[in-house]
């Protein structure tokens, strides 16, 4: 019995989601009365640190980092056997979500999708939930099978301290030739992930043109923060569409979401409505935003926004 947790690093290093997985994977692993152990594919820097969020070992397949889907689930197939895994946790990541439903049917298993609780065990079998509904409610599953598969929620399990650095072993699996081959990579640099984001400044339609952007970026520059947009927004190739959160784009659950010209439509909502503080700058009192808000500011974006951002970096300056 073990807790199988993929800690992918297909940049070439562990990165936050994969630390939050391994945190989710020791808290289930306390509670099924066993241990977690990380399995990382490819080069994967700082993989033995993981060992400091609760993994008891650290394991590595030497493969390619380019992520193949029937590859890397292959792997983690024979890494579940071989470890007598009942458990296998991956982030919510769109590599987590395909391998975690490839694995499920590998397995017949029972899985959940952007878990949001640690699984208490129940009824033979283990308990977890995750927001439904857009996040207007949550269910609790009852996952009854041998193997259970799970992904996380990001920004949900913090990867605390609770052990040391251990030595990375490397294990001897499969890893056959995949039917594709990946011909070239293409990775946003230089901004922080929006998935990972802890803060969140977005904008929308609100904002007439991307020409305006820049007060837009200058407020994320002095937060630290991530850039995303409202969907039109993206589908008009004003921001580029890794930005569009909601319903049809990336869902996040960051400490602070910043919505500056959004209206805060159902399907947009649907996407950040996890987030735990939301502050909402429109010039409409009426607009549907503001009843999700934590903080609201009526008053028009292009007065509202720079004044925000030099009293920010006043703050900045002077703490
Ligand atoms: C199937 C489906 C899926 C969808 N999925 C998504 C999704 O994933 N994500 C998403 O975002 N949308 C999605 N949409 C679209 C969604 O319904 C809304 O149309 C969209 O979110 C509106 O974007 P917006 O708020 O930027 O624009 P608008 O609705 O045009 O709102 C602009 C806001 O800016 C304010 N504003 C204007 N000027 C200023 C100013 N100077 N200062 C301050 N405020 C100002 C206005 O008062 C208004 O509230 C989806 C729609 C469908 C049908």
């Amino acid at each position: 019995m073990a807790v199988l947790v993929f800690a992918e690093s297909l940049t070439g290093s562990i990165k936050k989601i994969a630390q939050e997985a391994v945190a989710y994977g020791y808290q289930a692993a306390q509670a099924m009365g066993t241990e977690c152990i990380a399995l990382t594919i490819g080069q994967a820097d700082g993989a033995g640190d993981l060992g400091l969020y609760g993994a008891a070992k650290v394991y590595n397949v030497d493969a390619s980092n380019d992520f193949d889907a029937q590859v890397y689930a292959s792997i983690l197939g024979q890494a579940a056997n071989k470890f007598g895994a009942d458990l296998i946790v991956f982030a919510h990541s769109s590599s987590g979500k395909s391998l975690a439903g490839r694995l499920a049917a590998r397995f017949d298993a029972a899985l959940v999708t952007a878990a949001t609780s640690v699984p208490t065990v129940a009824d033979g079998g283990l308990h977890i939930s995750k927001g439904v509904f857009s996040g207007k409610a949550f269910a609790t599953y009852a996952l009854k099978t041998d193997k259970k598969v799970v992904t996380i929620a990001g920004n949900t399990f913090r990867p605390t301290a609770v052990g040391a650095a251990v030595a990375v072993e490397s294990v001897s699996l499969d890893a056959a030739t995949g039917r594709i081959s990946v011909k070239e990579v293409n990775t946003v640099t230089g901004a922080v992930p929006l998935p990972e984001a802890e803060l969140v400044v977005s904008a929308g339609r609100g904002m007439k043109g991307p020409e305006n952007w820049g007060i837009i970026e200058e407020l994320a520059d002095t937060l630290g923060a991530a850039t995303a947009c409202s969907r039109p927004v993206a589908d008009v190739h004003w921001r580029p569409h890794h930005e569009h959160v909601g319903q049809t784009g990336v869902a996040i659950r960051p400490t602070l979401y910043i919505a500056i010209g959004i209206s805060g439509a159902i399907q947009h909502l649907a996407g950040v409505n996890q987030s735990k503080v939301i502050v909402v700058i429109n010039k409409d009192p009426e607009a549907p935003f503001f009843k999700a808000a934590d903080y609201g500011v009526v008053g028009d974006l292009f007065e509202v926004v720079p004044k925000l951002n030099a009293a920010l970096a006043k703050f900045k300056a002077n703490n």
